[in-house]
């Protein structure tokens, strides 16, 4: 390394997901001996998930959060450095790159991988900050169990509402899909699975939720819906709500410097190369189309190397 420091790298590697550690693997196994920072939510978005069926290479499955200590411990052996902090301000005007975490520390890097991934979208309402916590939350695996034998609203149409509410109606009394059309955009495997759970699981078609009611203040006691086709609304009570609703991209830190869709994620071409040259990037912060693990695996992978070939041509 230029600057043989423990705060500067080659390749600094943004994000501990699924993009994240398979970069820092392939860029360790090229001598790069890459520094990842995880960011706030260590392992992403796998390592907040149950059983994970399409990982290829586990015939009976493997357990997000397992899965994602396996990269880390591969990637780590391989040289990776990890640095458990949060990434508050980049520098990407002038190499090396400068990046500031939480902590106060700075890190240099001559290229960098970011694969930031995406949270979990929110609706919007005044209520949903106040309760989140407190009976809204964005995490069945997590917060599932405060609700045993209690009546719960999951909100949404896609794999991960019907995911949560298969979990969830093991634990709670009954589960209520709230969804804002008539039909899901789940995959079939998981629509079946779902079907096979009538006695647990109920679904209102073509509701939002408009509100959500505290009237024990403090504790959610129910959601106002309404009916987007005609303005309807109608109170129903609830002790929790779980939004599955999708994911925007964590890609704030980077606007202003780095190309952007208008949706937020990062602009690539060629591979995984950004606007500036030796910045890459990976993953759930790119991608808005296929959202796999193993599609951000592919991409975390792809951006090393572009990484490695570029500080190659460059050094
Ligand atoms: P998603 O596929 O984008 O689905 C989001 C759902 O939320 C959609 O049904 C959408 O409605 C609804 N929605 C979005 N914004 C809303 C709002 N403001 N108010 C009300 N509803 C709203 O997201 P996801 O379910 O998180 O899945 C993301 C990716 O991960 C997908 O590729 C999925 O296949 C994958 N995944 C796979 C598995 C699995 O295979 N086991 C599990 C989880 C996730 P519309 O349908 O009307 O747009």
């Amino acid at each position: 390394m230029g600057q043989s420091d423990e705060h500067h790298a080659k390749v600094l590697i943004l994000g501990s997901g699924c993009a994240g550690w398979p970069a820092a693997l392939y860029a360790a196994r090229a001598n790069l001996e890459p520094l990842l920072i995880t960011g706030s939510a260590p392992g992403g978005q796998l390592a907040t998930t149950t059983m994970v069926e399409n990982y290829p290479g586990f015939v009976d499955g493997v357990m997000g959060p397992e899965l994602m200590e396996i990269m880390q411990k591969q990637a780590e052996r391989f040289g990776t450095r990890t640095v458990w902090g949060n990434v508050t301000s980049v520098d990407l005007s002038r190499r090396p790159f400068r990046l500031r975490t939480d902590g106060g520390e700075e890190y240099t890097g001559e290229a960098l991988i970011i694969s930031t991934g995406a949270s979990s979208r929110m609706l919007g309402l005044e209520a949903e900050q106040k309760l989140l916590g407190h009976g809204v939350s964005t995490c069945a695996t997590c917060d599932g169990a405060f609700f045993k034998g209690k009546d719960v609203v999951v909100v949404g149409g896609g794999d991960s509402a019907m995911e949560e509410s298969l979990f969830l109606s093991r634990l709670v009394n009954h589960v209520t899909i709230v969804h804002r059309r008539d039909q899901f955009r789940a995959s079939r495997i998981m629509q079946e699975r779902l079907l096979a759970k009538a006695d647990k699981i109920a679904v209102k078609w073509n509701r939002v939720v408009a509100d959500i009611r505290d009237v024990n203040a403090g504790k959610v006691t129910g959601v106002v819906l309404r009916d987007p086709r005609n303005s309807e609304v109608e109170e129903f009570p609830a002790d929790a709500v779980f939004l599955a609703i999708g994911h925007v991209p964590n890609t704030q830190l980077f606007e202003g410097q780095l190309d952007l869709d208008k949706q937020g994620y990062l602009l690539v071409h060629d591979g995984s190369k950004t606007n500036i040259e030796g910045v890459f990037a990976a993953g759930d912060c790119v991608d808005h189309v296929y959202r796999q693990a193993v599609t951000a695996a592919g991409m975390g992978c792809m951006a090393a190397l572009d990484a490695a070939r570029w500080l190659g041509e460059n050094e």
